[in-house]
């Protein structure tokens, strides 16, 4: 795209015209005011609002947008700034130089620099304007009973719920640390709630397109009468205005200035820790006014040390709904594991703790840090009993194996960290095998020891930690279950 300057405002151009130019060339880009008396394309509002969006994402003809950015209702900005020096993407906020590639542009017609980083969600070059909305926002309404939920809060989630809805109409940036299996989703309901009934555009996004598909029906069932917009790769409501949204944090990156409210789920999880990106994202989707919640389990450390230190702001759940206590992982040496199973051998109390469960029939996750040798104790074994199962990330079989699980097909299931979070099994028991891997973070095994004794029914579960020395991760992931558990019955949330 190549566009004129001419009387302070600028012309979409579909030739490449004498004196017209790239967007990322033009010094200022010109905003005509708004006039009010433009009768502008409810449509577009709906297409557009809080969005940055390309040419291409807009099945709106040319002449329609010309005259919308005419009317001061349409904004373009660049979406690759130069400074002279360093190009950045200002969608995905890439500053890599070996992130960005040339191309002989057609749409320019120039070589033009593009952003191989965000490629996946449609070109960004030199020429590429990013669309955004600014004009009124949609009138959705809010009907008279937003919130239809008939479950009550355990008293760790009251608390939790007040500060939500706090840091929401306020506008403020506050963290729930919530043990695993404390129900950190019906926290959420009353501050959603409120910030409805105030008007306020709520996203709710989470780095795994698992969670969002979990969590959409619960939130639709909680929320009856409200528009709620599930945005994952693939998903058909990319295109909805919606007061509610639930959000992988990769579809953040169509959003900008959205969300007066910005609620991250599982902030320590893979992609959103290693991903600048998908940070950069979740920065730009919120207004500059706004508030932003962050749900954890497992913190990492230096944020631990803010909130100790006073300087997050921030709740603990430290007990579970159903007031029994959080499973104490036990440390069992297993001496070197890796030869053994090299051997076709696994450590003997292993091997025992694997049988006794066999024997009495009851279920376990078993973590594993590599598939190899994951492979290898399965062919072990799998002599005992047929219905032995391993699953990685890359397994198609990956979803089915979970539901055997879970209807007890399986009775014993071998894995990776996939399983470190988000599944729920009503009794399990728990083992990693090799502990000591750098894979297992504090973080993931306080998840993994967060597998067990989820349900009510079935508040106890064994975790043993097999290891071949033990690590700074796996004392402070024990240290950090002990003093919630310390907690929980300190603020009288545990039941003795
Ligand atoms: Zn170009
Ligand atoms: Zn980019």
């Amino acid at each position: 795209m190549r566009f004129l300057l001419k009387d302070g405002r600028l012309t979409f151009q579909k030739s490449f015209s004498k004196d017209s130019q790239r967007i990322s060339e033009i010094p200022d880009i010109p905003q005509p005011p708004l006039n009010p008396n433009f009768p502008f394309d409810p449509k577009l509002q709906l297409f557009l609002t809080g969005k940055q969006l390309l040419l291409d994402d807009l099945p709106f003809s040319l002449a329609e947008i010309q005259a919308h950015y005419d009317n001061g209702y349409i904004t373009c900005r660049k979406g690759i700034e130069y400074d002279g020096k360093k190009l950045l993407c200002a969608r995905c906020g890439n500053q890599e130089p070996h992130w960005f590639a040339t191309f002989p542009c057609a749409r320019c017609g120039e070589t033009c620099r593009y952003c191989r980083h965000c490629l996946m969600m449609g070109r960004i070059s030199e020429c590429t304007p990013l669309i955004g909305w600014n004009g009124p926002v949609p009138d959705t309404g809010s009907p008279q009973n937003i919130l239809d939920w008939q479950g009550a809060l355990s008293e760790g989630q009251l608390e939790a719920s007040n500060r939500v809805t706090e840091a929401i109409l306020q506008e403020k940036e506050w963290l729930i640390w919530a043990v695993c299996g404390a129900g950190k989703t019906e926290v959420l309901f009353a501050g959603i709630e409120a910030g409805i009934a105030a008007g306020k555009r709520i996203c709710i996004a989470t780095p795994r397109t698992d969670v969002v598909l979990e969590l959409t029906p619960r939130i639709r069932a909680a929320f009856p009468k409200i528009e709620v917009a599930s945005l994952y790769g693939g998903s058909q409501d990319r295109h909805t205005y919606a007061p509610l949204t639930i959000a992988t944090t990769h579809q953040l990156l169509r959003f900008y200035h959205a969300f007066d409210a910005l609620i991250l789920d599982e902030v320590d999880a893979f992609p959103y820790t290693v991903e600048e990106s998908l940070q950069y994202a979740a920065v730009q989707a919120r207004k500059p006014e706004s508030a932003i919640v962050y749900l954890t389990a497992t913190p990492n450390v230096k944020w631990q040390k803010e909130c100790l230190s006073g300087k997050r702001a921030f709740t603990v759940i430290p007990a579970r709904f159903h007031r029994h206590p959080l499973p104490v992982p036990e440390f069992v040496w297993c001496g070197n594991w890796q030869k053994q199973l090299q051997q076709n051998k696994l450590p003997t109390n292993l091997l025992k703790w694997i049988q006794k469960r066999l024997e009495v029939g009851k279920q376990a996750l078993v973590f594993f840090p590599h598939i190899p040798l994951m492979e290898k104790a399965l062919h072990i074994l799998r002599k005992f009993v047929p219905n032995i199962e391993a699953v990685h990330a890359e397994d198609p079989e990956r979803k089915e194996k979970v539901l055997r699980m879970r209807s007890k097909e399986i009775a014993l299931l071998l894995t990776t960290t996939i399983l470190e979070r988000g599944v729920t099994f009503p009794n399990i028991d728990v083992a990693v095998v090799g502990a000591e891997d750098d894979i297992f973070s504090e973080s993931a095994l306080v998840q993994i020891a967060g597998r067990a004794g989820r349900s009510k029914d079935f508040p106890d579960g064994v975790v043993t930690f097999f290891h071949y020395g033990k690590t700074e991760a796996m004392v402070s992931a024990q240290r950090q279950i002990v003093s919630m558990n310390k907690e929980g019955v300190k603020r009288k949330l545990i039941d003795l």
